[in-house]
């Protein structure tokens, strides 16, 4: 269960509702490029309309260091909201201070306005209990929603909560609830697909699904740091030299668990044109080759475990996806995925960007919106900003 109290568990009719959302969306030319984040939002905004709550919308948007950065305004995304709520969206050029107030005091039940980008402040990353106060001085009601920063201790994802009745929103329950339940009360078998880039930011990831899951598929990036560490030369694959120590520990305390691939697609180049060939692990990559996907027999052999596996727990694609000539075994597994009969937990940005690529997100079980709150979780570690709510009675 979900212990923290959400939107259902206070009375929130009339009231000035102060919600983080996370509207950190890609911009192109100042315009929205991809609008799935405000989307991924509007249940939890339509609930509180619906009960005539004034809504104060606040999220960051990219990395502005504390300053008034122009082409980071939340400004583009006001109009894109009032067409998906349906309604008028106000715009205000600050998050704190006597625009706010002013506005506040004249709002009326069902209003929405959206606040500047958080991060203008300094207040906001350094979580200064003075911004947090004056972020939260407008409102009666603080509602997060803003999953993707929940791993964040900022002013406005716990500083505010200090200083107002602090619930959840629907995103931030479903995401938790989802992943939490996938962790700790899977359907048995609980295999662990892994893969992306590094192993090096995600050794707690793979420690706390080792003690979790009774199989952990490895390939991507991930799995050459691995199997440099068992003594197989890898050409000029991405191995994280720095990291074999802690791969070989891994392997030593989780060997048993742990399925890495057993044949490669190997590559000339990063490059869709590139000469390619499939090899066994046994075999030295060529010096100058690089490993850009796992081969066939490891997609047919990681393909027969999530068949079997009651849940699947997936993070981390098998090869260079981005690549159409790479993608095999990232789209292979998740057509598999798809279609076996296992609950299916998808998580990381890139991750879930793979599955809407191979055309199957909508029939995964969750795809998570978050990327590093959803590693911290899957690692077992806090979210800060879940923490800061209050708990049910
Ligand atoms: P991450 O953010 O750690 O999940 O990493 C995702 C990235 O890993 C994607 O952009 C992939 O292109 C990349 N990746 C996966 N496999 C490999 C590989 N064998 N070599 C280089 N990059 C890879």
């Amino acid at each position: 269960m979900f212990p923290k109290k959400t939107v259902r568990d206070v009375d929130v009719q009339n009231r000035r509702v102060l919600v983080r959302v996370d509207f950190n969306v890609p911009l192109k030319e100042g315009r929205v490029a991809d609008d799935s984040r405000i989307r991924a939002s509007l249940p939890t905004l339509h609930y509180l309309l619906e009960h005539n709550a004034i809504l104060f919308l606040i999220s960051h948007l990219g990395r502005p260091k504390g300053q008034r950065k122009p082409e980071l305004s939340l400004a583009p995304v006001a109009p894109v909201l009032a067409d998906l709520l349906d309604t008028e969206v106000t715009f205000l050029p600050d998050c704190i201070g006597p625009v706010v107030a002013e506005a506040a005091a004249r709002a009326k039940p069902g209003q929405v306005f959206l606040l500047e980008n958080v991060r203008f402040y300094p207040g906001e990353t350094k979580n200064d209990p003075e911004f947090a106060r004056q972020l939260a001085e407008p409102a009666e009601i603080f509602v997060n929603d803003a999953f993707g920063t929940a791993h964040r201790a900022h002013a406005s994802t716990v500083g505010v909560a200090q200083y107002l009745p602090a619930v959840a929103g629907f995103l931030l329950e479903q995401e938790v609830t989802m992943l939490t339940q996938a962790l700790e009360a899977p359907q048995h078998p609980l295999v662990a697909l892994l893969g992306g880039a590094k192993i090096s930011d995600k050794i707690k990831l793979v420690e706390n699904l080792s003690q979790k899951a009774q199989t952990l598929l490895i390939g991507g990036g991930m799995a050459n740091t691995f199997l440099a560490a068992q003594g197989h030369d890898l050409g000029d694959s991405l191995v994280e030299t720095e990291a074999l120590e802690e791969a070989r520990r891994l392997l030593d305390l989780y060997g048993a668990k742990i399925r890495l691939p057993v044949d490669l697609l190997v590559a000339e180049a990063l490059d869709p044109n590139a000469a390619t060939r499939t090899q066994d692990v046994s075999e030295p990559v060529p010096a100058g080759w690089k490993a850009v996907d796992i081969g066939p027999k490891t997609i047919e052999a990681f393909g027969q475990v999530i068949r079997q596996a009651g849940t699947v727990i997936w993070n981390g694609p098998m090869g260079v996806f981005e690549i159409d000539a790479f993608a095999r075994g990232t789209f292979t597994l998740a057509w598999i995925l798809a279609d076996s009969p296992a609950q299916s937990i998808v998580g990381g940005g890139d991750t879930a960007a793979a599955v809407r690529l191979a055309g199957v997100a909508d029939r995964m079980t969750h795809v998570s919106t978050g990327g590093g709150a959803t590693l911290h979780l899957l690692a077992g570690e806090p979210l800060p900003a879940v923490e800061a709510l209050d708990n049910k009675e």
